[in-house]
């Protein structure tokens, strides 16, 4: 069914459009947060109907294997699975744990998709309290993460942990991926022209129908809707997302903790980077690379995105507001921009 809202994201808000011919607009919910896809240049023949429909039935299957949330997708099988043993597991998910794990060895562990008793120790995840952990709590959470510890092969797709009480939790590229296969849901369909976005990650293709770039407005990084963007990037034909410390957080003893947790230390990332918003050719890889560059810091994150090309936008928190720092490859791509 089609239905039209009004647009309140999380980490990346779409701007609205001007007056020109108003695009589509499909949405619904998916991974405790909204979808919503705009859509122009439609081939003549299609049916926003049949379209919200295998929108719909592939984030169902997505679901049914990548979500940390359901103990009968493939994920948590493997996740109760024992050590030492390949599980079989649809290809589409060890596609995207190898590529979990080229993000991991690219940003020296600060991306890693064991972490979840990290986040879990630190009170973050299903039905918790966050607080700070004790001493014990924290060495047994530590003992069971790792990327090294797990194992990923494509012929047959499987996945092996090394130690018992290794886990995958996706959450944190799982989105970027979905709306990579909402892309290809409307690339397959002929659709020239398209904003897809799942909770802040975003996918564009082509134009807005006022004849200029799909725009995305980057959010200051302050807990609370600000209204006010803190910059608006041009989108088009690439993916987009933000990973920010201060939309899950607690405070105690007068320190902020986030839910973004350093593999490396075992503790939240705790520094003056407040967000990091990654452009790249998949939203999946937009995504863990946000994730990653936003765990780096302030000094290391820049340096990975200047080795590697990446186009990032770093916004860091300073006493007189925030400071916004764009990587080579971002401010070569904005000059190029029309
Ligand atoms: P959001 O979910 O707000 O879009 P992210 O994409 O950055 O933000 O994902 C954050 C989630 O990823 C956390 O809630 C946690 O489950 C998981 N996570 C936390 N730290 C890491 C890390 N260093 N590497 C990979 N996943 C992480
Ligand atoms: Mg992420």
């Amino acid at each position: 069914m089609t239905r039209y809202f009004v647009p309140v994201l999380l980490t990346v808000a779409l701007l609205g459009a001007c007056s020109p011919p108003a695009p589509v607009v499909l949405t619904g919910d998916a991974f405790g947060t909204t979808w919503s896809v705009r859509l122009t240049g439609l081939p003549g023949d299609t049916n926003p109907e049949g379209l919200q429909l295998q929108i719909v039935v592939a984030l169902d299957s997505i679901d049914r294997v990548m979500s940390n949330w359901r103990s009968d997708s493939a994920i948590e099988q493997f996740n109760a699975a024992p050590a030492g043993q390949w599980i079989d597991v649809p290809a589409e998910l060890a596609e995207l744990v190898t590529l979990a794990r080229t993000i991991s060895l690219a940003s020296d562990g600060a991306f890693d998709i064991t972490v979840a008793p990290l986040v879990r120790a630190w009170g973050f995840g299903p039905a918790a309290q966050p607080a700070v952990p004790d001493p014990a709590t924290l060495n047994a959470a530590r003992a069971r993460t790792g990327f090294g510890h797990l194992s990923v092969r494509m012929n047959p797709p499987a996945l092996r942990k090394a130690k018992p009480g290794i886990t995958t939790d996706l959450s944190a590229i799982a989105k970027g991926y979905a709306v990579d296969r909402i892309a290809a849901v409307l690339d397959k369909a002929g659709c020239r022209s398209y904003l897809v976005e799942i909770g802040g990650e975003l996918r564009a293709r082509g134009q807005h129908p006022d004849g200029r770039a799909w725009r995305a407005a980057v959010r200051r990084p302050e807990y609370g809707l600000s209204p006010e963007p803190l910059t608006v990037l041009p989108v088009t034909d690439t993916a987009v997302a933000t990973s920010g410390d201060y939309l899950q957080q607690f405070e105690s003893g007068g320190r902020r903790y986030s839910h973004i947790i350093d593999p490396r230390t075992g503790r939240p990332a705790g520094h003056n980077l407040a967000s990091v918003t990654v452009l790249a050719t998949s939203a999946a890889e937009a995504d863990a690379l946000a994730t990653a560059l936003l765990v780096l810091g302030p000094v290391d994150g820049p340096a990975l995105a200047r080795a590697q090309d990446l186009k990032a936008l770093f916004v860091l928190r300073k006493p007189d507001g925030f400071e916004q720092q764009e990587s080579p490859a971002l401010a070569a791509w904005l000059a190029a921009q029309p």
